[in-house]
């Protein structure tokens, strides 16, 4: 066959004028999708091998070699794979073959339309890559069962050459002629470290021919740059804890050790394997506006990304590892795994996994979990709001502290004591389990012994909204609206009411008083010992949609709480007989001003002045003691 011209077809020039004029950020990657592309042939020559026996299988050590060259600024990477033949060669580097390609194309252009280059950064686009950094591309290959090889050559200028040649073995060449300013390419330390990030787990040798200096004589040597080990591939039998732990390091940047490790093969409807890790300590970022996902996406033994956001969703951004799939394609692009059936699958399957896991922990090592949670359950939480489909099994993996005890409880545990007559489980939400433990609105929950868990972080007040009841039973925040304790408060309640009809004059009045303050005043159920409290009104907005629509400058009505009283306490009398005596008396209005402080402070609300409550405290003082 003498030398023949052909022309590219125009997508592979638009590709090609594309990376020439590269968006590219990591024009690295060239050498990883060279080394993926090398890897391929030798798996189907391989396969061939097996299956077909063609005569070939006489076969040396699979590998794959890189080999530099300084003097002619040369890069060559070999494999002894299933090499191509004339229509082959035509049809795969000529021609763009697979979709994932022209994907890549599509984003390219809009990229280059709403003028953001940087969209491109770790997705392949294959044998073209090449051109980032050479000028001139020569493939010499021969396909495994013919005698002769062909030699390809293009300098990516809109056509390419073929003619044959001579190649020892089956097996494929591609040499890079290197540009101007890509010596770096040359470099064994450079080389070396490439393979180590993107293509150490390729299970073929991946050799770089060395030249040492020894005694004055130079020896060029190979030396094997890829560990091989696709850890997630083997089975489990083989693999020590030593092994997981230090794959754990190199995926997490975690020099610790995880708390659980999670490692299986999906087959079914989706095919991947799956290493997956949960840390032990909460990485400084994981609440930060731009945490990472730490899931590392392999496409059969080819790294693709280690930031795989689409794979695990936000609420369980802590899980660290490694998916590899054999669904997948290898150029898939950032758009491609936002929309992708095989992904969602994936990810569907990891979080029931993950999930799964938790349930065993929380079961079975109480106190690990309760550790994790610790560090992680802020952001577990918010999968109550985000993934309905998985509602029930992360309800049962909250925890709460309660005031049953120092320990933290599940929503299970809590309605599991529920007495058969109440199917209410109740809450309090507050700014630290400190705060919460004082709040006077738990004195009756105490002396009736109702249990109350407390949710101290500031997603519960949110998340809790997803949350209207667990298995049957409906969570009630302790300090809205009226308190219905039913018969465990028949006996209270009928007192209050009394109190309520003898003393409505006074209420009035206060609630005249306060009226800028407060929307209306009445006696409580939920007080022992202390005074007052603020509760918030049934109806009104909760304080997180407060928040969000005042951030979206929407009219917000403002909702005043309503200040209870605690029929019981001695203050009543005192201020029902300075009200007798003369309503509209000052030390009355003080009195009722302080009584609102109280209120407030109790709750650890800021007070609106004070000074004037601190000058109101220690005149009173003055007076106690001079009477
Ligand atoms: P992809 O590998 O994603 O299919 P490429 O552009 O990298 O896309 O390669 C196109 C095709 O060229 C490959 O699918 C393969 O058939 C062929 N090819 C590339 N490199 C080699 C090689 N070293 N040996 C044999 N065939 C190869």
């Amino acid at each position: 066959m003498s030398k023949k011209t052909r022309k590219f077809k125009t997508e592979v020039q638009q590709l090609l004028d594309l990376v020439i004029h590269s968006l590219y950020s990591k024009k690295e990657i060239f050498l990883r999708e060279l080394i993926s592309n090398a890897s391929d042939a030798i798996d189907r020559a391989r396969f061939e091998a097996l299956t077909i026996k063609s005569g070939d299988t006489g076969h040396q050590e699979w590998a794959i070699s890189i080999s530099p060259n300084r003097e002619v600024r040369t890069l060559t990477i070999s494999d002894n794979g299933i090499g191509m033949n004339a229509e082959e060669l035509d049809r795969n580097i000529g021609t763009i073959a697979n979709s994932g390609t022209k994907a890549f194309l599509a984003e390219l252009k809009n990229s280059q339309e709403t003028g953001s280059p940087q969209l491109i950064g770790q997705f392949g686009v294959g044998f073209y890559s090449a051109f980032m950094v050479a000028d001139r591309v020569t493939v010499v290959t021969r396909r495994v069962g013919e005698s002769n090889a062909l030699r390809w050559e293009s300098d990516g200028g809109g056509s390419y050459t073929v003619e044959e040649t001579e190649r020892a073995e089956p097996g494929t060449d591609v040499t890079l002629h290197l540009r101007e300013d890509q010596d770096d390419y040359l470099s064994e330390w450079r080389l070396r470290s490439i393979v180590k990030e993107y293509s150490n787990y390729i299970e073929f040798p991946i050799r770089l021919l060395v030249t040492r200096t020894k005694d004055d004589k130079e020896t060029v040597e190979e030396e094997t740059l890829n560990s091989m080990k696709s850890i997630w591939k083997r089975p489990k039998a083989e693999i020590t804890e030593e092994d997981y732990r230090e794959f754990y390091h190199h995926v997490s940047h975690d020099g610790g050790t995880p708390l659980e490790t999670i490692h299986f093969q999906a087959e079914g409807a989706v095919e991947f394997s799956a290493l997956l890790y949960l840390p032990e300590k909460a990485p400084f970022d994981l609440l930060g506006p731009e945490p990472q996902h730490g899931i590392h996406l392999y496409v059969r033994n080819v790294f693709i990304t280690d930031n795989c956001k689409e794979l695990i969703p936000p609420y369980l951004r802590f899980v660290r590892g490694v998916v590899d799939s054999s669904d997948l394609p290898l150029n898939v692009s950032r758009e491609m795994l936002q929309d992708d059936a095989i992904v969602r699958k994936i990810q569907k399957n990891l979080v029931n996994r993950v999930l799964k896991t938790l349930a065993q922990m929380k079961d079975n090592r109480r106190d690990t979990y309760v550790g994790f949670f610790r560090e992680f359950g802020k952001v577990l939480k918010e999968g109550l709001h985000a993934d309905f489909a998985n509602k029930d099994a992360l309800a049962d993996l909250m925890l709460y502290p309660s005031t049953h005890g120092e320990e933290p409880v599940t929503l299970r545990e809590a309605r599991d004591r529920l007495p058969e007559e109440r199917k209410t489980i109740y809450y309090l939400t507050a700014d630290s389990e400190e705060a919460a433990r004082h709040s006077p609105h738990l004195e009756i929950f105490r002396e009736k012994e109702i249990e109350v868990l407390l949710m101290t972080d500031p997603i519960d007040e949110w998340v809790v909204q997803s949350l209207p009841e667990y298995d049957g039973c409906a969570l009630r925040p302790i300090d809205r609206g009226e308190l219905d304790l039913g018969q465990a408060a028949t006996e209270e309640q009928t007192k209050r009411d009394a109190a309520a009809e003898a003393h409505r004059d006074l209420l009035t009045a206060i609630g005249e008083s306060l009226k800028e303050q407060v929307k209306e005043v009445r006696f409580s159920l939920r007080l022992a010992a202390s005074p007052c409290c603020l509760v918030a009104d049934e109806n009104a907005l909760n304080p997180h949609m407060e928040r969000i629509l005042r951030a979206m400058k929407q009219e917000v009505p403002e909702t005043k709480p309503i200040l209870e009283l605690n029929p019981a306490h001695p203050l009543v009398p005192r201020l029902q007989a300075l009200f007798a005596e003369d309503p509209d008396s000052a030390q009355l209005k003080d009195y009722i001003d302080l009584l609102y402080n109280q209120a407030l402070l109790s709750q650890g609300l800021p007070l609106r002045d004070p000074v004037k409550f601190s000058r109101m405290v220690s005149d009173l003082m003055v007076q106690a003691g001079a009477s």
